[in-house]
């Protein structure tokens, strides 16, 4: 990694994404946008829902960068029963199994679990679910306020997991979401939200491969630490292809309408 000198100080870009899940228009779409970076940081859940796990894999093994594990790369790589997914999520992670190279298996088990930290970069952490626990939901400030507490916090956590893009700001005794507002366009659409220095953030990059909040296109973040903010971005994507890609798949046809819902 390395950062810009920016007035005397060393500045630092993060690029996060999250939740790919083997979609990989959506991916290939973000890709082609992205901006300038220092370094990659991918909050887990490469695999899973989506038909193409393989090319997903790849096209991450091939950008440097630091990955979290998520709960569909622990349970598509075998390393944990199916038994806690809805019935859908586990026939998705049968085929994602099947289906996966034995190198890209051996690949995604040896990803490691959250929280990760990374030298050079105080005060931040990288989680898939929460500090507490990578299965952990954080869906509402209640939830948030719990993590947001911990003594350990170290002020900015960047999560995923929910694939609601976003977070929760713990401030002056409150936590609330950190509310999004984007201008309607039919490109690509990007938001900057400037952090406090005097709070605590969860950032919530949202998800590349199947959002849940309401809009179908593909969602990442840049976090620039000087001084502090977080840029979000929605990107439409071959969102048919990737459809058919699911139904060719066999794959349940649920999966494929969720992506049209964003949901
Ligand atoms: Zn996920």
């Amino acid at each position: 990694m390395s950062g810009r000198c920016r007035g005397g100080t060393l500045t630092v870009r993060i690029l996060l994404v999250s939740d790919v899940h083997a979609n990989l228009e959506a991916l290939e779409a973000c890709l082609a946008v992205i901006p300038e970076h220092d370094l990659l940081v991918n909050l887990g859940d490469v695999v899973g829902y989506n038909a193409s796990p393989n090319e997903v894999c790849e096209r991450l093994q091939a950008m440097k960068g630091l990955i979290v594990r998520g709960n569909h790369d622990r349970a598509c790589s075998g390393l944990t029963d199916l038994n806690e997914f809805n019935p859908i999520a586990a026939l998705s992670a049968y085929w994602t199994r099947n289906t996966l190279s034995p190198d890209n298996l051996e690949w995604l088990r040896e990803l490691r679990p959250g929280p990760l930290r990374r030298d050079g970069l105080p005060g931040v952490e990288f989680v898939h679910g929460s500090p507490r626990d990578e299965d952990e939901y954080l869906l509402n400030p209640s939830a948030a306020e719990i993590s947001l507490r911990l003594p350990n916090h170290l002020g900015r956590i960047f999560f995923g997991h929910t694939h609601v893009q976003g977070g929760f700001v713990l401030e002056n005794g409150k936590t609330r979401p950190v509310a999004l507002r984007f201008e309607r366009s039919t490109g690509v659409a990007k938001l900057k939200v400037p952090l406090g220095s005097g709070a605590r953030y969860l950032i919530n990059p949202g998800s590349v491969g199947q959002p849940r909040d309401g809009d179908w296109r593909a969602a990442f973040a840049l976090y620039d630490d000087s001084p502090g903010s977080v840029t979000f971005y929605r990107v439409p994507y071959e969102l048919q292809q990737a459809q058919e890609r699911i139904y060719a798949a066999g794959l349940p046809e649920r999966l494929a309408v969720r992506l049209g819902h964003g949901r």
